[in-house]
């Protein structure tokens, strides 16, 4: 019997967040992960971003979570030998005069000094971007490339002999008093960590992760490496010279598998107001991101069976929110902690049914 602190199931951002951060801690963990190319971490564009939504409000608690993630995904390109993290510039043309203002405000504000650069007024950032009203540099953003990052710490994983190639099995699982056991392993905890496939995890189905489908393009265009423009839409380059992601889209009514015309269009329509270039689309992917109803993410125990775990709720912003909140619950799983109301697991506890 093979006997760990943690079993992780699900290695999107989530999960490897957790993973890392257990191998930090010195835990025996095995994460449990049936890969899918369609996972919201794999058709991620990777961006992380100070200001959140079109009203470009700071970041929820963006003071602690961006100096955080910028030294976990560092410290994780040292252990893994691998590039995949790149602070980055982001510049955003003024939508109008109302916003021109408003980020001129936001500028001589101390609350904002360390996520704007400069305001760029009047426009021409660069020969690529219409911004007759000028733009703002935002400061403290970047991308992650998820693909770079998830398959880099798998292998380190594999090598380690901590990574299970399959499907979990929850036929397999058993309860009984302070630890879990599964198939021939035996761990003080399983944290599940399935995005979407949340929905059919028997234990957690009544926690209300949302499916938000997204739809993002690759496209090949002679464009700038050194920055992400962002407005409606964003485009962010890659690792690869001269590809570019656009993203994305959302939608909560449409949330069947595959790529769609619509979403093509709309997210072509917006670059061509964002950028004035040629391109070409080479590639288009979809995802279902896990969201909740008051956007935080969930984490905690089961209600009824403690040494079962939720980490879930990443929504749009799991590159930024892993690295921290898997922190967080590593921190109360070790009882140096309590956790935050905001993120609890136990704030959605009416809607739990199963108590006897
Ligand atoms: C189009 C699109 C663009 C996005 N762009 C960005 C962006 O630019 N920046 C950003 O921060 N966020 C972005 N997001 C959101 C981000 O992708 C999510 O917040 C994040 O990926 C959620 O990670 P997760 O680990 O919770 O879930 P997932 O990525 O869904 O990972 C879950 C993993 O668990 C596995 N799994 C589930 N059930 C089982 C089981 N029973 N057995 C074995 N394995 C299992 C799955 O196969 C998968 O590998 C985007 C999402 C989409 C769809």
């Amino acid at each position: 019997m093979r006997k760990f602190d943690v079993i992780i199931v699900g290695f999107g951002l989530a999960g490897a967040a957790l993973a890392l951060q257990c191998l930090q801690r010195k835990k025996k963990f095995l994460v449990i992960d049936k890969q899918d190319v369609n996972s919201a971490s794999r058709v991620a564009a990777g961006l992380f971003t100070p200001f959140t939504g079109q009203g470009n409000v700071k970041t929820w608690l963006a003071d602690d979570i961006f100096q955080y993630l910028k030294r976990f995904y560092i410290q994780a390109e040292v252990l893994l030998d691998f590039s995949f993290f790149q602070p980055l510039p982001i510049y955003k043309p003024f939508n109008s005069i109302k916003e021109q203002n408003d980020w001129n405000a936001k500028s001589a504000d101390p609350v904002f000094q360390n996520y704007i650069d400069l305001i760029w007024t009047p426009g021409s950032y660069g020969h690529d971007v219409i911004d007759p009203l000028g733009g703002v540099v935002i400061s403290n953003g970047g991308i992650l490339d998820t693909q770079a990052f998830l398959d880099s710490a798998k292998s380190l994983l594999l090598r380690d002999d901590n990574f299970c190639d399959e499907d979990f099995e929850f036929a397999s699982l058993s309860l009984s008093g302070s630890s879990v056991r599964y198939k021939k392993l035996t761990a003080d905890h399983i944290i599940f960590c399935e995005g979407i496939q949340v929905l059919h995890n028997s234990y957690f189905n009544w926690v209300p992760i949302r499916p938000l489908k997204g739809e993002v393009l690759e496209i090949e265009m002679d464009g700038p490496a050194d920055r992400i423009y962002k407005q409606n839409i964003y485009v962010v380059p890659t690792g690869t010279p001269q590809v570019f992601r656009v993203g994305a889209t959302y939608d909560r009514e449409n949330i069947l598998p595959g790529a769609t015309n619509e979403a093509r269009n709309e997210l072509e329509i917006k670059l061509k107001e964002l950028l004035n270039k040629d391109y070409k689309v080479t590639n288009q992917d979809w995802g279902i991101r896990p969201t909740t109803p008051d956007r935080k993410p969930v984490l905690g125990s089961h209600p009824v069976h403690k040494n079962l775990l939720l980490f879930n709720g990443l929504g749009t912003k799991g590159v930024s929110l892993a690295p921290y909140f898997s922190g967080v619950l590593l921190d109360w799983i070790d009882n140096k902690i309590t956790l935050d109301k905001q993120v609890n697991i136990s704030r959605f506890k009416s809607l739990y049914s199963g108590f006897e």
